[in-house]
């Protein structure tokens, strides 16, 4: 009876964790509404490990767990050291973190596949399929996050690998041929699994390493969306439904940004997947070595008095608002501009800043209103009847070169197309490019004047000249 009991409560807590997985993730589409879901899904995971650690039992044995010292030891070392990292990090630096954490996901899932396989109670070809599967997945995951995390860190350079495509491509038949030899148990020798795990780990090293400048996201999206599969094998392995839920919601969501991002950054699936985007980039980056003739400087004064005496704003912010910490700043320049009676929208771009949502988090955390925050198509169909686009610290996503020249590396990204508007001021502290190393030929274009300066100083200095008209 206690039996049934505690399994039937397992299967509950269960349950609970993956219908707080399912809301949890339906909450985070809405700024408003993520927070909540995000500890709502953190709340369900708790009980789901705490179920698991009390009442999960092996299937055959019906033992629970026992080994209490190395479970509550692991737990607090790794709650200790990602509360600490997660306190610390930047908002600018999070993509290194996510990179970081979820590469240790795909560490997990390969470290569980091998420790699987050398069980002695592992046969058929079944269960050796799933493990080889979550093995090869969450090995190239954990070795491509690697490799993302210390670029994003720049401690790695984007390299192109001469004729990396070919040795990706013979590192997957080779793995697929020793899957088969593996699986099919025409040859029992352990060093084999070995050797797969060290061919996945090199095709994921070759797989991220010539990636670089603005197809990033993607890839670390990718990744993401690797881990979540790889974990759903682990769940499948050990029969828990709470891991195949939380690995599928992963995986699946992980792919949904992937092709929404490719659409973003007009990149097909098929060339991340061979690894082979950052070819366009290495071939040689255009428009960096073009002269490009004059640009043209506003006064504080000037751009203040442009924008008292317009209809309408539209600020467009980018990584360097992020970098300043200027959003409160910006913020508090809408309100001033709105006592006016100008009316204020802010543009945001998909990949604008370094992270997916990033100017969303950062604007959001002002208090700036989420209704003033237009998606791409929207702003740019709003950005005919703009007087000024003012863009702040945002280089990448307005460059005009992603529509007008093919060789540049951003080249079929849609932009905002802040030329549309009757004037356009950029700020940033210099001429220097932005992510993707390349010149912006907006800067010297005739409706562009450069306002110099760190964002969060200019803003503070815009405001002060407003409230003196
Ligand atoms: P960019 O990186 O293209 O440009 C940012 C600009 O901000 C720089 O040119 C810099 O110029 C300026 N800047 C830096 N610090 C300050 C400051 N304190 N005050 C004012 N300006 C400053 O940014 P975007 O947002 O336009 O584009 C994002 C790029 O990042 C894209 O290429 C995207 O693909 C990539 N990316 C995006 C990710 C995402 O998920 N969103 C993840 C990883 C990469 P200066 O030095 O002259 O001041």
């Amino acid at each position: 009876m206690e039996l049934v009991n505690s399994y039937a409560i397992l299967l509950l807590s269960y349950l609970i964790g993956s219908v707080t997985f399912i809301a949890g993730l339906k909450m985070l589409s809405h700024p408003e509404t993520a927070r909540r879901g995000n500890l709502m899904a953190a709340a369900g995971m708790t009980i789901a490990i705490a179920a698991t650690i009390f009442l999960w039992e092996t299937p055959n044995t019906h033992q629970r767990l026992h080994n209490y010292a190395w479970i509550f030891g692991g737990l607090l070392v790794g709650g200790v050291v990602g509360t600490l990292a997660a306190k610390k990090v930047k908002m600018t630096s999070m993509p290194e973190m996510v990179s970081l954490f979820n590469g240790m996901g795909g560490a997990c899932a390969m470290l569980i596949s091998l420790v699987e396989y050398h069980k002695p109670e592992t046969t058929g070809a079944g269960k050796l399929l799933i493990i080889v599967l979550g093995l090869v997945i969450g090995t190239v995951s954990f070795a491509g996050s690697m490799i993302a995390w210390g670029k994003l860190a720049g401690k790695i350079k984007d390299r192109t690998i001469p004729a990396g495509q070919v040795v990706n491509f013979a590192l997957l038949i080779g793995i697929i041929a020793l899957a088969i030899i593996v699986v099919g148990q025409y040859a029992d020798m352990p060093a084999l699994i070995y050797c797969i795990l060290a061919m996945a780990a090199i095709y994921g090293i070759l797989f991220v390493m010539p990636i670089g400048g603005a197809d990033m996201p993607v890839v670390i999206s990718l990744l993401n969306s690797f881990t979540g599969v790889a974990a759903a094998f682990g769940g499948f392995l050990y029969d828990n439904p709470v891991m195949l839920t939380g690995g599928i919601l992963v995986g699946s969501a992980g792919t949904i940004l992937t092709i929404l991002m490719c659409k973003a950054m007009n990149r097909s699936l098929k060339n991340v997947l061979l690894g082979s985007f950052g070819g366009q980039k290495a071939a040689g980056p255009s428009g960096a070595a073009k002269e490009q003739g004059n640009f043209k400087e506003i006064s504080l004064n000037d751009s203040a008095t442009l924008m008292a005496y317009a209809q309408k704003v539209m600020i467009i912010p980018g990584y360097g608002l992020a970098v300043a910490q200027a959003q409160h700043a910006c913020h508090e320049l809408e309100k001033v501009l709105e006592d006016k009676g100008v009316e204020v929208l802010y543009g945001i771009h998909p990949v604008a800043g370094r992270m997916p949502g990033h100017m969303n988090v950062l604007l959001a955390e002002a208090d700036v209103p989420y209704e003033k925050l237009l998606e791409m198509e929207d702003a740019n169909d709003q950005m005919g009847s703009t007087n000024v686009v003012l863009i702040l610290g945002a280089n990448d996503v307005v460059n005009p070169a992603a529509k007008d020249d093919p060789s540049s590396p951003i080249y079929g990204m849609p932009i905002l197309e802040v030329e549309k508007a009757e004037h356009v001021i950029v700020n940033k502290r210099s001429m220097k490019p932005g992510y993707a190393g390349i010149e912006n030929e907006l800067f010297f274009r005739p409706k562009t004047s450069m306002l110099f300066g760190d964002a969060k100083k200019v803003l503070q200095d815009l405001v002060a000249e407003l409230k003196q008209m």
